[in-house]
């Protein structure tokens, strides 16, 4: 029986790359049927909403989603379709990557996996100006609430992670040297749920200000990353330069009753509809997902088709330096499959 997948194609550059990816998977044997919806700007002439009922129907049947990017108009127009997607199926655990797939960059050796809580903290959008005499923003407060239970599920999936992915160590990243409460219950949960592993993972805490130097300087001590979500916002990007930047950097959103993989990057309408986006970001969040699946061979075998091509750099998208088309680039992946 096939895994039916909800599919995305997004918008920009979104079509073209999942297309690739969806020719790729298929080379790979992967037994996926995927349900094709739209969202975003896309979904807009079609359906008058940017998040029709269709789509997040099929998603919570699927329970597993291949996302393209979705644009987000500034200042006006519709709210962002991807925070409404987190918020509609509590998306609490955001998954990113970073693995050095081109050599002769600063590092080599990089190979750093990212949890990020993806519900609480400073990103709930509880805040108020204060009004001091006539001056109605005279200061501003804004809540970071962080929970007991968004914590434990959010650490025991980096352990789990772990476990699953024969990983070694697992790295809380906090301030709770200053921030005592909040930061302070995210470190004692970790201290607890690390418990429960110790001897099959090894769990290290670090203040974020320190890590952020650490992780420039050897980046190769790492392994899961674990934090919350303003840290692990800022954390992710950094890591992602390290290996290179945004066209290889996949992206996970795991939550109880569904999971959203997709790229990390946007619609980039600079280049949308020329045919020459990198579709490495979209196949590898794919990995991710029939990893997520429990097909783990199959996405180890998608990564290394990958890798010996940007490795070869003949037949790569012009942001690896190459000359080679979508299409082409995918087509050399399939080749090596
Ligand atoms: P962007 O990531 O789309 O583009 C930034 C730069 O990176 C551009 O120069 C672009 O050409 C390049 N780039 C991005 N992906 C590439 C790829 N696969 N291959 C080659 N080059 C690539 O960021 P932006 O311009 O800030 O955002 C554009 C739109 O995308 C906005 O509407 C934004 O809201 C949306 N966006 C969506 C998501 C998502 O759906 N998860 C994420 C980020 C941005």
């Amino acid at each position: 029986m096939p895994t039916v997948v909800t599919l995305i194609p997004g918008d920009g550059i979104g079509p073209d790359i999942t297309e690739a990816t969806v020719r790729v998977l298929e080379a790979s044997g992967a037994d996926i049927e995927w349900d094709r919806q739209e969202a975003g700007s896309a979904a807009v002439p079609t359906h008058g909403d940017p998040m029709p009922d269709e789509t997040l129907a099929s998603i919570g049947r699927t329970r597993v989603a291949l996302k393209g990017p979705l644009e987000t108009p500034v200042g006006e127009g519709f709210r962002s379709v991807n925070v409404a997607l987190r918020k509609s199926f509590d998306l609490y655990a955001n998954v990113r990557p970073a693995h050095v797939m081109m050599l002769g960059g600063k590092f080599d050796k990089v190979d750093i996996v990212l949890v990020r809580e993806n519900t609480e903290g400073l990103y709930i959008g509880i805040e108020h100006y204060v009004r001091i005499g006539d001056d109605p923003r005279a200061a501003a407060e804004s809540l970071a609430v962080i929970t007991r239970f968004g914590s434990q599920r959010v650490i025991r999936y980096a352990f789990e992670y772990a476990v699953a992915h024969g990983r070694k160590k697992v790295t809380l990243v906090h301030k709770a040297n200053i921030l005592k409460f909040s930061q302070g219950l995210f470190l004692d949960v970790g201290r607890e749920i690390a418990k429960e592993y110790a001897g099959r993972v090894e769990f290290e805490e670090q203040i974020v200000d320190a890590m952020a130097m650490k992780l420039v300087l050897y980046p190769e001590r790492f392994d899961v990353l674990v934090t919350t979500n303003l840290f692990g916002d800022i954390l992710s990007d950094l890591i992602s330069g390290l290996v290179g930047g945004l066209g290889l950097a996949p992206g996970a959103n795991i939550g109880a009753s569904a999971a959203i993989f997709e790229a990390v990057h946007g619609t980039a309408p600079d280049i949308a509809g020329k045919g020459v986006a990198n579709p490495g970001a979209l196949i590898l969040a794919a990995c991710l997902m029939l990893d997520h699946l429990g097909d783990t061979a199959r996405a180890g075998r998608i990564r290394a088709a990958l890798e010996a091509t940007i490795r070869e750099r003949k037949s790569v998208t012009r942001d690896l330096g190459g000359t080679a088309s979508t299409r082409e680039f995918a087509d050399a992946i399939i080749a090596r499959l």
